[in-house]
């Protein structure tokens, strides 16, 4: 059989840490595979999508082409169907297929997190971006009981609630204003905020009451500012770099099967990250 092409398509791509930690998981493995970063605009994603995958490869989709990955594949998860957005991609039977492994990755980063889950939780949601998608399906899939989005734009959390039919469990708020003093389980820190020394902070914690737990999705070279600031307050805190680690093995799994070489994979991502 041919050496097995896979790739991370997006732009820009060229910081993505998924070549480092899916090259690490093949050579464990010893698999007759690559796997590359490819730069490429919308239309060059849908090609590529198909091509790799219809030739018994495939790979990974991120900024901005998960929403037309989403619709360039033949088959989709039911991550896929509730978050309109696909980020691993591979072929079955001439059939090209689609996951949102940031669901999956999620799960298991705040599984990590708070051992005890989130079901019955009440939880704090910052973002209504695609990550926050991400984590909305993921909480909704782990019966969570309540959450309040808090956006920016106001309209965009309202479009994401009505979108995923989460109207019965989750509601906008209205600014940060509304938060005065409330009591959350967990906190979910997915805006892009973070990654540059210059971003202002995202909402502070100082703005609830007490908080079981923080979770920023964001992740760099260290813990960022709002992850430390919560530890400061005594929050258990983390990073986005579990889930980053965690939809990457799930990825890695639809394409090569068990088992997933994840101490490699974990050293890779702290090598290049850590
Ligand atoms: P999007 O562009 O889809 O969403 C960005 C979000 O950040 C929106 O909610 C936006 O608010 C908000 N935002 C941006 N700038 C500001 C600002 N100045 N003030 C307040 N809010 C702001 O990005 P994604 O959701 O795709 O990604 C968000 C982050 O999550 C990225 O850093 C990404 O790397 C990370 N991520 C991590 C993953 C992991 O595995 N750990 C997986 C996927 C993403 P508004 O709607 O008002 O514009």
């Amino acid at each position: 059989a041919a050496t097995r092409l896979f790739a991370v398509l997006g732009d820009p791509v060229a910081h993505s840490l998924s070549p480092a930690l899916h090259g690490a998981a093949l050579a464990a493995r010893r698999l007759d595979a690559v796997y590359l970063a490819l730069r490429c605009g919308d239309r060059e994603a849908v090609g590529l999508v198909r091509g790799l995958a219809l030739a018994g490869g495939g790979g990974n989709v991120t900024v901005p082409h998960k929403r037309r990955a989403a619709e360039a594949v033949d088959r989709r998860t039911g991550a896929v169907e509730r978050t309109g957005a696909c980020n691993t991609f591979w072929s079955d039977d001439g059939a090209v297929w689609g996951d949102n492994t940031d669901v999956a990755g999620f799960r298991g980063a705040v599984t990590a997190l708070l051992p005890e889950g989130v079901a019955g939780a009440r939880v704090l949601l910052l973002g209504a971006g695609g990550a926050a998608r991400a984590a909305l399906a993921g909480l909704l899939d782990d019966g969570v009981r309540e959450v309040a989005i808090l956006n920016r734009s106001v309209d965009r959390a309202r479009e994401l609630i009505r979108g995923m039919g989460a109207e019965g469990s989750a509601t906008a708020l209205d600014g940060e204003g509304a938060l005065s003093g409330e009591d959350f389980d967990l906190v979910v820190q997915a805006t892009s905020l973070g990654l540059h020394p210059s971003d202002p902070l995202p909402t502070s914690l100082d703005r609830c009451g007490g908080v079981g737990a923080a979770l920023d999705l964001v992740y760099g070279r260290e813990p960022t500012r709002w992850v430390r600031a919560a530890r400061e307050r005594g929050v258990p805190a983390a990073d986005g770099r579990e889930m980053l680690l965690l939809q990457a093995a799930a990825a890695f799994r639809r394409w090569f099967g068990d088992p997933v070489p994840m101490a490699e994979m974990r050293a890779a991502l702290n090598e290049r990250d850590g």
